[in-house]
């Protein structure tokens, strides 16, 4: 086991900066999720800690090793991608053996491990099938096999779970998540699905055009998200955002916002006071947030105007129009509001958060 560090990270694919001077540390024992939407540079990041891509400035570590510029078979690390990957003329057994007999190890103790991790895997009466004689949650298994077969200091998951149906998806990620703190193994997992980084990971990776945005754990992601993009990007429905302008009068400070206003925490006035601040943006989730028919006497109270609704069931999506804004509530089952109708949003103070427009960071 191994923690996994990154220093001054760079990778340019000609004027394309994929990876952008990272510098991080994953953590030993740990699971961690890298997490961004399309084109963000997960893929090339995971990449450059595997060896497949050789950073064009910048060092990797596992531990006190550097491997900056080991080959992939020299870094001993598994490696599970989204497609598996796996021989199709060679049998699941064989499949599995494959590293082992790269490194030439005796029958004896491949047979061993083989074993070992097809029980740890529940796919031992898989051994003597073909791949293509499996269900993608089955092949899937095996490729973890195989992986994790070499006993690697570092597991590298590519999206290891996005070709499988959405209920499988759920079913191997909890059994991905008990397998690495059975085995306490550094974990390293590229996504693009919240759900799935925000449920399996320790530690969360946020990472967008090729640059780090935030580095924490889910609840540090999505309770204080470091700066707009992360606000933006964590949570379904996404968080809300309104512009404000700042109004002083009498030594006070309020956020005007949509024809309302209201006076913020005692931390954010010290901010907007320190930092001069004329405008803020205005952050909340849409589960963080009441309909109701009359005004609040705190926090945030605007008006809205209905403009659907969403029925999912256990919870409604309501979509309502503030000012110009289009802003987001999830509300219980048996509120159902009619398009058209005006209502009030309101957010408890301890909800809302603020960021400053123009650095478009987090004002906490
Ligand atoms: P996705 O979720 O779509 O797989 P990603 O976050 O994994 O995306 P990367 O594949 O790492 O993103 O790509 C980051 C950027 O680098 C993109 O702009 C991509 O077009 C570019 N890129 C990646 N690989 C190469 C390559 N081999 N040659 C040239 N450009 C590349």
């Amino acid at each position: 086991m191994v923690e996994v560090r990154l220093e001054g990270v760079t990778k340019k694919f000609g004027r394309v900066v994929a990876v952008n001077n990272v510098t991080l540390t994953f953590p030993d024992g740990r699971f961690s999720a890298i997490l961004g939407p399309s084109g963000s540079g997960k893929t090339t990041l995971l990449y450059l800690i595997a060896g497949i891509y050789k950073p064009t400035s910048g060092r990797i570590f596992f531990g006190d090793r550097e491997v900056t510029n080991l080959p992939p078979k020299e870094r001993n690390i598994g490696l599970v991608f989204q497609n598996y990957a796996l021989y199709p003329h060679m049998t699941v057994y064989d499949n599995i053996a494959f590293p082992l007999r790269l490194k030439k190890l005796p029958e004896r103790e491949i047979d061993q491990r083989v074993h070992e991790v097809a029980k740890l895997l529940r796919i031992e009466e898989l051994l003597n099938r073909y791949p293509s004689q499996l269900s993608g949650g089955q092949q899937q298994r095996v490729a973890l096999a195989r992986a994790l077969v070499k006993q690697p200091d570092v597991l590298l998951l590519d999206e290891p779970l996005s070709n499988l149906d959405a209920l499988l998806r759920l079913t191997i990620r909890t059994e991905l998540k008990k397998l690495q703190s059975k085995l306490g193994i550094t974990a390293i997992h590229v996504t693009h699905d919240q759900a799935e980084a925000l449920s399996i990971a320790d530690t969360i990776v946020v990472i967008d055009t090729g640059r780090i945005q935030q580095v924490g754990s889910p609840e540090d992601v999505y309770h204080r998200p470091r700066n707009l993009f992360v606000a933006g990007f964590i949570g379904s429905p996404p968080a809300n955002m309104l512009p404000g302008v700042i109004e002083r009068s009498n030594g006070n400070v309020y956020v005007k916002v949509a024809g309302a206003r209201f006076t913020p925490r005692e931390e954010h006035v010290r901010v907007i006071s320190e930092a001069g601040l004329d405008r803020v943006i205005i952050v909340f989730r849409p589960e963080h947030a009441k309909l109701r028919y009359e005004p609040a006497n705190s926090g945030l109270t605007v008006p809205a105007e209905v403009y659907v609704v969403e029925p999912l069931g256990k919870e409604n999506i309501v979509s309502l129009l503030v000012a110009e804004n289009l802003v987001k509530i999830v509300a219980p089952p048996d509120v159902k509001p009619e398009p058209g109708e005006k209502l009030y949003i309101t957010v408890p103070l301890e909800r809302i958060l603020l960021f400053d427009p123009d650095t478009q960071l987090n004002l906490e």
